[in-house]
């Protein structure tokens, strides 16, 4: 990494970051987009990248796929300059100026601004047996379209949990493979919006556990079943399942945060005033799902990322521009710890 002074660090890849990377990149800052490393529960281009087809992001009267939208996303960004570094940022902090922020690998870099735009990761229920098939590719995921097309979810009864609109998503999405797909929700009404709700319950493929929780992950070395306790009566009953997919919410990626910016205490980063993105930290933004709990849409974290890149600038040119671009002396990696 170059020992030099970047106006501006995106930190994050879905539509808020590559949305700032675009205006920044236009403003000729030059941003530096750290589009993140791929691991279990998230890969470069964020949440999109597990959608097949997003319907609602204006400008596609017939739909995107998640993945194309956010490869055109990241190449427009390219296009007018943008930087781009596979890996995460681990550690922010405040108090230096320029900013000094550490990569996954050792890495330092110096900004003047930073947005964040980190997005959030699924939920999980929190079961031991869960936990120990999704990780050994034994049925449980918590993303369907990433893992409902795999040969072992052919012709089984799937089931999903949650009664928002991913739950919805995922249903309609499995019914392409599996015999029948068994939605358990906790409540007597879905969350998710009427349209998709609606698609869920009229499709002849899907039947709905109401007013029930999983309790158990049943299965060795391939999920076989579910325990289910009904969630008024308590009592408890077995499904037969060949797969489990989680559509339980998500949380904000910020534990890297914790003591450095404000957040609330489902962890999203609360920003100064309505309509900004502004943190706490003079210089340090945010934008998309990391700071947006309630609309959560590609549209507004592509709207707040737009946001972002103009206040970064706009505090740029406030602060003026003697630093920028010189560099640093070289600060040895292994001193960052
Ligand atoms: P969500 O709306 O927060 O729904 C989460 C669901 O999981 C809720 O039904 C909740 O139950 C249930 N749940 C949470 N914790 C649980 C637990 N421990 N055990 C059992 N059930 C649990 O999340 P989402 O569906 O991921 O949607 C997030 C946002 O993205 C929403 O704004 C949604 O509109 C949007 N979205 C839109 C689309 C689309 O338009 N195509 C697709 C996907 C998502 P309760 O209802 O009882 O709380």
């Amino acid at each position: 990494m170059e020992s030099r002074i970047e106006d501006v660090v995106i930190i994050g890849s879905g539509p808020a970051g590559w949305t700032a990377a675009v205006y920044a990149a236009r403003a000729r800052l030059e941003p530096l987009v750290f589009e993140g490393a791929p691991s279990r529960e998230m890969i470069p281009g964020g949440q999109l990248m597990f959608t097949t087809e997003v319907e609602n992001f204006p400008g596609f009267p017939e739909g995107i796929d998640g993945q194309k939208l956010m490869l055109e996303m990241k190449a427009q960004a390219e296009r007018f300059g943008t930087r781009v570094v596979t890996d995460d940022i681990v550690e922010v902090d405040p108090s230096s100026r320029p900013f000094r922020l550490r990569t996954a690998e050792g890495n330092v870099v110096h900004a003047r601004t930073v947005i964040v735009a980190t997005g959030a990761r699924a939920n999980w229920l929190g079961l031991d047996n869960e936990e120990r098939l999704a990780q050994t590719g034994g049925g449980v995921s918590a993303c369907a379209v990433c893992d409902g097309a795999l040969p072992a979810f052919r012709d089984q009864v799937l089931a999903v949990v949650g009664g928002g609109d991913s739950a919805m998503e995922e249903a309609l999405y499995l019914t392409k493979f599996a015999r029948e797909v068994v939605l358990i929700h906790r409540r007597d009404t879905f969350r998710a919006s009427p349209i998709m709700a609606e698609r869920a319950l009229e499709d002849p493929k899907i039947r709905v556990e109401w007013n029930t929780e999983v309790s158990e992950v049943l299965g060795e070395e391939f999920i076989t079943g579910l325990r289910l306790r009904d969630t008024g009566t308590g009592e408890e009953r077995e499904l037969e399942v060949g797969g489990l997919f989680l559509a339980i919410g998500h949380t904000p990626n910020t534990g890297f945060l914790a003591g450095v910016l404000d957040l609330d205490e489902a962890g999203y980063i609360v920003t100064q005033t309505p309509w900004r993105t502004e943190t706490k930290v003079p210089g340090i933004f945010a934008a998309g799902d990391v700071m947006d709990s309630y609309y959560r849409q590609a549209v507004t974290a592509a709207g707040t990322g737009c946001m972002a890149a103009l206040e970064a600038e706009r505090f740029l040119a406030h602060q003026g521009g003697e630093d920028a671009g010189h560099d640093l002396p070289a600060e040895p990696v292994a001193a960052e710890g």
